[in-house]
């Protein structure tokens, strides 16, 4: 029998954030409007269900379930999420890891972001080594892994072609990342940018609940540390850090190595204690 492509809301998916009454954006527009109205409402929950079945970017939306259709060849075998990958972590988090966009055969197989590919094998494992994973490894939705005080969110939600969403997705998808650090900002008092295009997408998210933006704006760098004071009701401060992606070509190259990354998440986990 063919499979229901994405997956259905409620359908059994482990971690699903959604059901078949989630309201779905099919817009630009709608997804502010529905972004915000979580946001105002408090419910995290609801915001993330709502980011899981995002339809508001129509070349993003044919791409991610085309791959979940064809699949790679390693992968035949296994169902595809096929859908956007919501935020995942501790509602409360302290440490905020920011990433570009899901893998066609990562988050976008698996639904949970950074799980499932190397970029994640890499990262988790340093994660874990720093204390702000329960388990070195992400493999797979309801795996048991758990993120320790800390949250994971993507500036692009949908898989993009070759790793690049467009200008217009990016700022499409901005609301959702503003209305979750809306809702978690209360807490977080270290923000980790996982690459340049993670780091240029923090400022309009930072921006969105009040912070004052330094200039000329700071550049991205690994180990790059910015602290900047917090508006009223939010703690004293957040740093922001940049750590260059853990891309399989980054990672390959050596341009990022487990002690570069462990270095950045150690850093993280001492300023957010
Ligand atoms: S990239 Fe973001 S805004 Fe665009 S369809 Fe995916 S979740 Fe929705």
């Amino acid at each position: 029998m063919p499979e229901d492509l994405p997956v259905p809301p409620g359908s059994g998916w482990p971690e699903d954030p959604a059901t078949p009454a989630t309201p779905v954006a099919a817009d630009a527009a709608q997804v502010r409007t529905l972004a915000a109205e979580a946001a105002r409402a408090g419910d995290l929950h609801e915001l993330t269900a709502r980011q899981s079945v995002c339809r508001a970017c129509p070349r993003l939306v044919e791409w991610r379930e085309q791959v979940a259709a064809v699949k790679r060849a390693s992968s035949r075998t296994q169902r595809y999420w096929g859908r956007p990958v919501p935020g995942w972590g501790d509602d409360d988090a302290r440490v905020l890891i920011l990433g570009l966009a899901p893998a066609a055969h990562g988050g976008n197989r698996t639904g949970r972001i950074f799980t499932g590919d190397r970029s994640g094998d890499v990262l988790f494992a340093s994660l874990h080594r720093c204390g702000l994973a329960a388990l070195p490894t992400s493999t797979a939705a309801g795996d048991g892994q758990r993120l320790i005080g800390a949250r994971m969110v993507a500036a692009v939600r949908c898989a993009p072609p070759v790793n690049k969403p467009a200008v217009t997705e990016r700022d499409t998808c901005a609301p959702w990342l503003a209305a979750e650090f809306a809702l978690v900002a209360h807490s977080v008092r270290v923000i980790v940018c996982l690459g340049g295009f993670a780091w240029q997408a923090a400022w309009p998210m930072l921006r969105s609940v009040g912070f004052a933006m330094p200039r000329p704006r700071p550049k991205f760098g690994h180990g790059s540390e910015v602290t900047l004071a917090a508006p009223a009701g939010m703690g004293s401060q957040v740093l922001l850090l940049g750590c260059y992606h853990p891309s399989q070509q980054n990672t390959f190259t050596g341009r990022v190595t487990p002690a570069m990354l462990d270095d950045v998440f150690a850093r993280a986990s001492r300023a957010a204690a």
